[in-house]
């Protein structure tokens, strides 16, 4: 499948966007990831993006585009992919349709997560991420607790980071961008078909739900779940059941095809006087009648 997220900044893309690669197999793509590498990197691009974004702006279009034409041509993103944070204007809507005419792998699917915009502030100033792992945490909704407070990569407890664009004033202008160049993007895929709108508020199962409704992909009903190593010792007892019932069937069988055969013989047997007698009486009844 290929699908585009749509949403303003904090409305959950990069979150379900996850959800999704687990139980549809396909890749993320996100601009923001691809850029924040950039600038971690120190590249070209990333020395070029790094003022945009600090700022809360959109970096410049011929960066991104390049970036992400080059990520779509690789191997993995011709299963499908989800686009996550692109496009993000206009431009970069009508550049994607051209990109993926050429690439012959047209949209299925775009959803756009629908946020109210004083819990799209209040998500963005609790949200933290792990500075080794990079697993995203929210303060207020979803805190690293339990098995989730220790580091994969580390063994240690998550050490939380706030990203350098989450800051509030940073946060004021990115939702006004979203809302002057990205929330057109709605009508371009709705004249197109393509668009869904799913409420993105309450618990993340229930969006995820909403989201595979929006999809029609009854794989993220159930995730995808490795085969656990019990579950094949588990199965015998069920299949250990059925070949008994299967034999006791058999037997059964078995028993009442000797028994009609066994008839059949007493049937094709010579009578005996007693039995002849006792036909010829049972005729003469009937014929006296
Ligand atoms: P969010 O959607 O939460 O604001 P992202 O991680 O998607 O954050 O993006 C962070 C920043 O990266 C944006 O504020 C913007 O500066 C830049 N960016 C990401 N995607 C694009 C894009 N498609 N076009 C231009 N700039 C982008």
């Amino acid at each position: 499948m290929r699908i585009v997220l749509l949403g303003a900044p904090g409305s959950g893309k990069g979150t379900q966007s996850q959800r999704l690669v687990e139980r549809l197999g396909i890749p993320q793509i996100s601009t923001g990831d691809l850029l924040r590498a950039a600038v971690a990197r120190g590249s070209e691009l990333g020395l070029q993006a790094k003022e945009a974004m600090d700022a809360g702006r959109l970096v410049e279009d011929s960066l991104v585009l390049g970036m992400i034409a080059e990520r779509l041509r690789e191997p993995d993103a011709r299963r499908g992919f989800i686009l996550d944070g692109f496009p993000r204007n206009l431009a970069q809507a009508h550049a994607l349709e051209r990109l993926l005419e050429s690439l012959r792998q047209p949209l299925d699917a775009v959803v756009q997560l629908e946020v109210d915009s004083r819990e799209l502030v209040r998500r963005i100033s609790g949200r933290r991420s792990c500075a080794d792992c990079g697993r995203v945490f929210n303060l207020l909704t979803s805190p690293p607790a339990g098995a989730g407070a220790v580091c994969p990569k580390t063994g240690s407890p998550h050490r939380l980071v706030q990203r350098p664009d989450d800051n509030e004033a940073t946060v004021t202008e990115r939702l006004r961008v979203y809302d002057e160049k990205t929330r057109p993007l709605i009508e371009f895929y709705r004249a197109r078909g393509l668009l869904q709108v799913i409420d993105a508020e309450g618990a993340l199962d229930e969006v995820t739900r909403r989201l595979a409704q929006a999809l029609h992909a009854p794989a993220l009903r159930t995730p995808r779940r490795p085969v656990r190593r019990g579950a094949r010792a588990k199965a015998k007892p069920a299949r250990k059941k059925q070949a008994k019932r299967k034999s006791a069937t058999r037997t059964v069988r078995a028993r009442s095809a000797a028994k009609r055969s066994r008839a059949r013989r007493t049937a094709a047997a010579p009578r005996g006087k007693s039995s002849a007698r006792a036909a010829s009486r049972s005729r003469g009844t009937r014929r006296r009648r």
